[in-house]
């Protein structure tokens, strides 16, 4: 049996016994904890268990680093985020009696092509939303209201990706990455493989290390310690715009940066 068979067979399995909000709710944290907290934790244990690869694979210097209290702080508000969103959720179901799911829950896994497109349609698609909502935190009269919580952290450590306002986690971490595939029309299997790619991604983006070059690291660390520069996520839209340079808006500083 191929494995889009053994994943179909698994799947109605999983269908014909529990209700679909269950459904949704279940696969929802298991993304959640899969995609973020088991690689926010991993990233965290290398810097904890491993100093001397720690140092050699950080991006920023060893001194700029942020102190224990601060990761402490950061790993609670990050878990708050993830705890009220999954709240939210749950309320949402609930009230629907979990017969319903908000997302897709069609009994037929998708194809492999089907899949394919769902995911570069998602990548394309948060790159934009993210990009221009990332834009608009940046704004003067909102960022001291919201995104400068974010940046809190000039170095970042994998959990601050989610170090975040609550308005700034549900307008540019959840729905640029939900909203588009929920859009589409796109089935929940679809929606929760890659919301666990997007949420690994900003783990590796926040974590630090140099080692992982897909997805590009040095792009988003770079945001925290320059800030205006590298607003996306994949790099597309800093190009179109030219916010990839580091002084774009101060054209005679400019300097290439290095990736
Ligand atoms: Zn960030
Ligand atoms: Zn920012």
């Amino acid at each position: 049996m191929d494995v889009h068979a053994q994943l179909q067979s698994v799947w109605t399995d999983i269908i014909a016994t529990y209700k679909p909000g269950t459904v949704e709710f279940i696969g929802s944290i298991l993304s959640q904890v899969v995609g973020f907290i088991l690689p926010a934790t991993i990233y965290m244990l290398i810097d904890t268990l491993l100093p001397k690869f720690s140092r050699r694979h950080k991006i920023q210097g060893a001194r700029r680093q942020p102190t224990r209290q601060q990761i402490q702080h950061c790993v609670k508000v990050c878990l708050f985020n993830h705890v009220w969103i999954i709240a939210l959720q749950f309320t949402l179901l609930y009230l629907r009696g979990f017969d319903h799911a908000i997302l897709k829950m069609d009994p037929i896994v998708p194809s492999l092509k089907t899949f394919i497109v769902d995911f570069g349609f998602g990548l394309l698609a948060r790159e934009v939303t993210f990009y221009y909502v990332h834009r608009a935190l940046h704004h003067p009269s909102i960022y001291v209201y919201i995104h400068k919580m974010h940046h809190k952290y000039i170095t970042p450590v994998a959990f601050a990706a989610e170090y975040a306002h609550p308005v700034e986690h549900f307008f540019a971490n959840v729905l640029p990455i939900t909203l588009p595939l929920y859009l589409k029309d796109a089935h929940f299997l679809s929606i929760m493989a890659f919301s666990i790619f997007e949420l690994w991604e900003a783990a590796a983006d926040h974590s630090g290390y140099d080692f992982l070059k897909l997805p590009p690291a040095e792009l988003h660390d770079l945001h925290h310690e320059k800030f205006r520069v590298n607003y996306g996520t994949i790099g597309l839209m800093d190009w179109i715009h030219g916010t990839d340079v580091v002084g774009w808006d101060r054209p005679e500083t400019k300097v290439k940066i290095a990736k």
